[in-house]
Formats: structure tokens, C-alpha cells, sequence
């Protein structure tokens, strides 16, 4: 797909998903949906857990404190936020904060599922358990952070590489190097692939 046709076709979702309105106490409660930011050619995209309060004010994934670690570990890993896209898999803010429920996060799975099929990355990088979860169901963060995993779903096939959100590893002094250390890896893992 031309990059005018992605656009177009990123519009037309982010106003089916307002319409149908599939999460009606989510989408009640916040400010407005927050669809993803970033480049729709990306070779990677980047999925995090929802929105918070900064996000839902700006309409941006990844603006507050977590999205200024992630800006922070992208330059040192060589990467800009507009080579690659970054999105949740829940996308209204959920109230307080609180973690997405699994309805939630089902609700808005296939509309995930369509970004990718829009982007069409090579790799795509899950940020904490609540992304993680529908790509490698059975997996443990603990054993599998950092690493590449083959994905397929329908006609659409990338790498995954789950890590820690920037959120748990912001103040935690070992598992923000693991962090750290994994996005080092993402480069190496794309260009491999
Ligand atoms: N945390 C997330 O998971 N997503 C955001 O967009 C911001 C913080």
C-alpha cells in the first residue's frame, strides 16, 4: 500500500473504532481515542498497555514519563519516533489508570491486528504483559524478554520481541538496564531478520 493509502486506511479505522464504540465506560470516561503516532511505513512498531493521563490529554501514545524513557532508550538504540509507530492495545484511557480488563483488551484486539496489517512491520515490540499476552500467550516475561519470536496471524507474518514497559522499569533500578540493555538489541534484531 502507497503511504497515501495507509493514511487513509488508518483514518477510516480510527473513525469505525469511535462508531462502534465497542468499549462505551472506556470511551465515556476519556478525553478522546488515541489511535498511534509515528511512521505508517515503520519497519517496527512499538505496542504499549493504554493510554494514560498525558496520552489522553494529548491524543498521543507515550508523551508523559514512560513516553520520555522511551524516546530516551529509541535515540540510544539509533531509532527516532518518526521512523517507527507506536500504539496500545487498549486505546482510551482506562479510568485512574487502572489495567486494562480482558474484555477491554479483546474488544480492541482485531482493530490492533488491522493497524499491523496497514504498517505492515517486520518486527513488532510488545512493552509490558498486557500487549505481550495476545502475541505470545503462554509466555513469561522473565524468560522471554529481549528475545525474537515468529508470529502469524492470518495472512500476516513479523518478528515479536517482547520487553518490560518503560513504565515498571522507570523506577526500578535493575530491570530499567534489562530494559535498557534488550532495546539495544532491536536494531541488530531488525537488520538480521
Ligand atoms: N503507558 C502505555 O502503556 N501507553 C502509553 O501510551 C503511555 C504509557
Amino acid at each position: 500500500m502507497a503511504h497515501r493509502e495507509k493514511a487513509h486506511a488508518m483514518r477510516a479505522l480510527e473513525e469505525e473504532i469511535i462508531a462502534k464504540n465497542s468499549t462505551p465506560e472506556l470511551a465515556e470516561q476519556a478525553t478522546q481515542l488515541v489511535i498511534g503516532d509515528g511512521n505508517l511505513d515503520a519497519e517496527i512498531v512499538f505496542i504499549g498497555e493504554a493510554p494514560g493521563k498525558s496520552e489522553d490529554e494529548q491524543g498521543i501514545p507515550f508523551v508523559g514519563a514512560a513516553g520520555k524513557f522511551l524516546n530516551v532508550m529509541l535515540e540510544e538504540a539509533g531509532m527516532n519516533r518518526n521512523d517507527v509507530y507506536i500504539t496500545n492495545i487498549v486505546k482510551y484511557r482506562p479510568p485512574n489508570n487502572r489495567d486494562p480488563s480482558p474484555s477491554e483488551k479483546e474488544a480492541f484486539w482485531p482493530y490492533l491486528l488491522r493497524q499491523l496489517e496497514i504498517i505492515q512491520p517486520k518486527v513488532v515490540v510488545t512493552l509490558g504483559r498486557h500487549s505481550m499476552g495476545y502475541f505470545l500467550p503462554d509466555a513469561a516475561i522473565a524468560e522471554v524478554h529481549g528475545r525474537p519470536y515468529k508470529a502469524h496471524f492470518g495472512d500476516l507474518s513479523f518478528t515479536v520481541v517482547p520487553l518490560y514497559h518503560p513504565a515498571a522499569a522507570l523506577y526500578n533500578g535493575s530491570l530499567r538496564q534489562t530494559l535498557i540493555d534488550d532495546f539495544l538489541k532491536v536494531p541488530k534484531i531488525i537488520t538480521s531478520i
